[in-house]
Order: structure tokens, then C-alpha cells, then sequence
């Protein structure tokens, strides 16, 4: 049985421009991983160690994995994005294999961001299943994380959970995930700059995204894109009907917006 190893290599269009607010978490993501790539000679002057990766935690549809996906478009990176679920399910008794197979892709088309989702699900195999071998899944994670048989120069590696407190802390050992960054869900500014991302090139009147960005107290990214796709649904039927495109106005998204519900206020 030798499963397929080969996984969807992406070449992102997006960039940081594309990331409305989190600048805090774009510069530690700049100095961790990209200018270490970029300019590796200056980090070894001052000694500093190049390698390991970043782990992001926070409410779902924040944008962790748009982030993942916009540092790769920043750098003209390769993008992998990879669900420990997947890993753990398709392939069962193969998961190591595959991992390597993964990590050895990965290495082969750097630059490349390898991004992995959920992984808490690795930490929270280890204590439930003991007996299940996933312990030798982390295991070949760690030491695919180190480099110990293939360099991962070139390789950037992120990493996004919900539930960080899950994750065995051998992952947060120095030259792994070192750097754990909260992105929490987007404030005021940041939901006022995502919302004129996701308009960006549409027929728009006037809209004040102050005025959005206040009412949208407690929407996540995800729930932004809801909001806009509600708006363009209903604006579209409109337009169908009278044969032109018809623009969006503040009071359409308003309305959009009492029919999404906010989905990270308990956070
Ligand atoms: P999950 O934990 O559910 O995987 P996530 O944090 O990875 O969530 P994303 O999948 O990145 O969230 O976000 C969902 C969508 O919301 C993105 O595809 C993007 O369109 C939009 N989005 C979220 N945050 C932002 C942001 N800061 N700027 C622009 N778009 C955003």
C-alpha cells in the first residue's frame, strides 16, 4: 500500500496588502521568518539562528491561514497548506511517510511556506491514544521541525491552532515553533481596513467604513466576508433586473450585516 504522496503546491496572489490589520503580527512574521530568508548572511553576522517556525492561535476565520497564504505572496514563496487531520486520517499506519513525503515536497519547491492547520490535533493524540502510534507521528514531526536528515533552508513554517494549550510543549522548544502570536480577532481599524480589502475593485457609492467597522463589533474576518457576499447577493438581483451593475451602498452593508451573526464575541 504506498499512498500518494504528493500534496497541492499553491503560488499565492495575495500579500500582506491583502491582511487588513494585525501589523504587530506581519513584523514578527517579517523578522522570524522572512528576513532570515531574505538576508540570511545579516542574521548570521549577529550570531542569530536561523530556523523554526511560527505557531498562531485564536477564534476561528481571523485570519491565520490568509496570513500563511499572504507571507508566501510577500516573499514569491511556493504555499502548502496541510490539516493534521488530513495527515491523520487518509493515510492510517502510513501518517509518518507521509509527513516526511510532505516536509521532503516542501524542501524540494523552496522557497515555500508550509503552513499546518489544527494542529493541536498532534498534542491531543499523544495523551488520549499512547498506544495508537501517533506518538511516533510526533515524533517524526519533531524531527522533520529540527532538519535533522534534510536542511528545511528555504522551508517557512507556520502553523495555526484553536487550542494551543493542547499542543505537547516539545513543540515550542527552541528551532520549533518558538514564537506563538495571538491573532485575535480583527478591532475596530483593522475591521475598517479588511472591509475595504474585500470591496476593493467593486462598484461601491460612498461607503463609510467607519461607520461598518463600528457596527461590526465582534465579527471576525470570516464573518466580514459574510457580510459582503450577503450584500452583493442582494444588490446582484437588483442589477440582474435592470441590466447594470448597481453599486453598493453603507446602508446595503448594514443591512448584510444584521442578517450575519458576530461570531468571536464570547473570545
Ligand atoms: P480557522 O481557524 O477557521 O482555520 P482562520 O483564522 O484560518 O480560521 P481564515 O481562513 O484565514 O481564518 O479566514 C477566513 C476568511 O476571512 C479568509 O479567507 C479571508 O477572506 C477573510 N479574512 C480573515 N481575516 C482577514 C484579514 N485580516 N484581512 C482580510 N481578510 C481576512
Amino acid at each position: 500500500l504506498t499512498p500518494q504522496s504528493t500534496f497541492e503546491i499553491e503560488r499565492p496572489t495575495v500579500s500582506f496588502d491583502d491582511v487588513g490589520g494585525m501589523d504587530s503580527i506581519k513584523e514578527e512574521i517579517r523578522m522570524k521568518i522572512i528576513h532570515p530568508l531574505t538576508h540570511p548572511e545579516i542574521y548570521k553576522a549577529y550570531g542569530k539562528s536561523i530556523g523554526g517556525g511560527i505557531l498562531m492561535y485564536g477564534p476561528p476565520g481571523c485570519g491565520k491561514t490568509h496570513l500563511a497564504r499572504a507571507t508566501a505572496g510577500q516573499v514569491n514563496a511556493k504555499f502548502m497548506s496541510v490539516g493534521i487531520h488530513q495527515i491523520l486520517d487518509m493515510w492510517i499506519g502510513n501518517s509518518e511517510k507521509q509527513l516526511h513525503a510532505l516536509f521532503e515536497q516542501a524542501r524540494k519547491n523552496s522557497p515555500c511556506v508550509l503552513f499546518f492547520d489544527e494542529v493541536d490535533a498532534l498534542g491531543a493524540s499523544r495523551t488520549d491514544m499512547k498506544t495508537s502510534g501517533s506518538r511516533h507521528l510526533i515524533n517524526q514531526f519533531l524531527s522533520e521541525l529540527d532538519g535533522i536528515n534534510a536542511s528545511n533552508e528555504g522551508v517557512l513554517i507556520l502553523a495555526a491552532t484553536n487550542a494551543p494549550w493542547h499542543l505537547d510543549s516539545a513543540f515550542r522548544r527552541p528551532g520549533r515553533f518558538d514564537r506563538v502570536l495571538f491573532v485575535p480577532p480583527p478591532d475596530r481599524p483593522a475591521r475598517s481596513g479588511i472591509l475595504e480589502i474585500m470591496l476593493a475593485g467593486k462598484p461601491i457609492d460612498k461607503v463609510s467604513y467607519e461607520t461598518l467597522a463600528k457596527k461590526a463589533e465582534g465579527f471576525s474576518g470570516a464573518d466580514l466576508k459574510a457580510v459582503v457576499d450577503v450584500a452583493i447577493e442582494a444588490k446582484l438581483s437588483e442589477a440582474m433586473k435592470e441590466g447594470i451593475p448597481k453599486p453598493l451602498t453603507t446602508k446595503d452593508l448594514q443591512q448584510a450585516m444584521s442578517k450575519v451573526k458576530p461570531s468571536t464575541s464570547e473570545w
